[in-house]
């Protein structure tokens, strides 16, 4: 190692901590100052000298712990005062890794730097995950992808997606979880057939590590109904198919029993069934029209799987609404537990509406813990706790306890943080104009 080099720009690889490079370790042995991300193993520190200052500086998209010309700032500020600093960055530091920008900062300010390398969470997903990125029977090259794309912000940094779907390249993309809807649209719209196959691979290297296999057409809606979680790359392209017969890694981890509350570990082509091992909770909030219609919404879908359905509501007690005589026709039980418009707390009638609500919380703790359903919606229960009907923390405690399998939905305005909190899911929906304020009456098929 060179001795006048002030800092290390080191690829800490994609999570676990086997795979950084031995003279990416040795940089860490040696370091007086660390400056690491969130997406770094916190197991690598354990090669840095006690006495060494460990900064953490890290990054969530959109969420930045210490801005860029922060951490700019720091490491030459660090290694003026004669350090040697270790910049140490998830995967590979010249891959979406904004390590081009911290040398530039560096050769700028005349500081000697070296750049180590690291192993690149798609290179790592593909190995881990048994999908060569590469194959010759398959396709010739790779593309890595940026999915975090905000064309309305700076519409000339579109991708190209007409290039990207014409070629027969195996496509990964990062940090395109939130967009997935999107690129497998886009793909389609550009010429990419709506089966090509596509992997989600969160946690790629680790003992969370998940793999969802879908196809173009059905990956959004997957990884939305399987809930996966960040960080994920998304490989798309028929080596995808590969992943059946080389995939490895999850095989070797524990049976999904063995880790109780979490999602499925090994996940495969059946993601459905998958998706029902936890309990799945969404919440449908804000002041717009269509909450508990989305709902309902879901409501056809389960059935649609043959799945047992049953809506329990808050509030309301209107019988004159057209989805009473669609859910009967469904065979889907609803049963109504409130009394209407619910007054202020100071008035004599606001108890007969906590009473009414209390009932409806019996209902859904007895449905819940019952384990008969698969889909349980409770219909303006935000709404309810939100107005002081309920205790917020009854309605948690509930839904911790909630089987494992059954999916619950809350709909209501003014969801409680505490309940965001809980929920896999949340949506907020939010008015942007409605008929009602433009004099049209509520009409018959659309508000009701
Ligand atoms: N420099 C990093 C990438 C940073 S961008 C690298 O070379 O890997 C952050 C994105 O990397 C995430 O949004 C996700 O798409 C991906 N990523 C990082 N670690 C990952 C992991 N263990 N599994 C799957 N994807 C990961």
């Amino acid at each position: 190692m060179n001795t006048t080099t002030r800092v290390y720009l080191v690829g800490a690889g994609p999570g676990d901590s086997g795979l950084i490079t031995l003279k990416g370790k040795r940089c860490l042995q040696r370091a007086e100052v660390v400056l690491y991300d969130r997406l770094c193993n916190p197991a690598l520190l354990g090669d840095v000298a006690p006495a060494a200052e460990q900064i953490y500086v890290g990054k969530n998209m959109g969420n930045h712990a210490l801005p860029q010309e922060q951490i700019n700032a720091l490491l030459v500020e660090r290694a003026r005062a004669g350090k040697v600093v270790v910049r140490l960055k998830g995967g590979d530091p010249f891959v979406f890794g904004r390590g081009g920008e911290e040398i530039d900062t560096l050769a700028a300010a005349g500081i000697p730097y070296e750049v180590v390398p690291g192993v690149t969470a798609g290179f790592a997903a593909g190995a881990y995950a048994g999908i060569p990125l590469t194959h010759r029977d398959f396709t010739t090259s790779v593309t890595l992808v940026t999915g975090h794309v905000n064309t309305r912000k700076d519409p000339q940094r579109d991708i190209n997606w007409a290039a990207l779907a014409l070629s027969d390249s195996t496509l990964v993309f990062y940090m395109g979880l939130t967009n997935i809807a999107t690129i497998c649209t886009r793909l389609i719209d550009h010429g990419r057939a709506a089966d090509t196959p596509v992997a989600v691979v969160s946690n790629a290297s680790t003992p969370k590590q998940r793999t969802l296999i879908a196809t173009l057409a059905d990956a959004a809606q997957e990884v939305e109904c399987q809930a996966v979680t960040s960080p994920a790359v998304i490989l798309i392209g028929e080596v995808v198919r590969l992943h059946e017969r080389l995939d490895w890694f999850q095989r070797s981890l524990p049976a999904p029993e063995e880790e109780p509350g979490t999602v499925a570990l090994k996940t495969s082509v059946n993601a459905a069934e998958k998706g029902r091992q936890r309990t799945n909770i969404l919440i449908f909030t804000g002041n717009g029209k269509g909450k508990s219609t989305a709902a309902f919404g879901m409501a056809l879908r389960a059935v649609g799987h043959d799945q047992r359905v049953r809506i329990i509501q808050f509030m309301k007690n209107d019988a004159d609404v057209g989805e009473l005589g669609a859910l009967e026709r469904l065979n889907i039980p609803v049963e109504q537990c409130g009394l209407g418009f619910v007054p202020k707390p100071d008035h004599h009638l606001y108890t007969a509406h906590c009473e009414a609500a209390e009932k409806g919380l019996a209902r859904a703790e007895e449905a819940i813990l019952a384990g008969g359903d698969d889909l349980i919606i409770l219909d303006e229960l935000c709404g309810a706790v939100a107005r002081g009907l309920l205790a917020e923390q009854r309605v948690i405690d509930l839904l911790r306890r909630a089987p494992a399998g059954l999916t619950v939905v809350l709909t209501g305005r003014r969801a409680s943080s505490a309940l965001i909190e809980i929920a896999d899911t949340v949506s907020e929906i939010q008015p942007v104009k409605h008929a009602l304020e433009q004099g049209i009456p509520a009409r018959k098929g659309v508000e009701f």
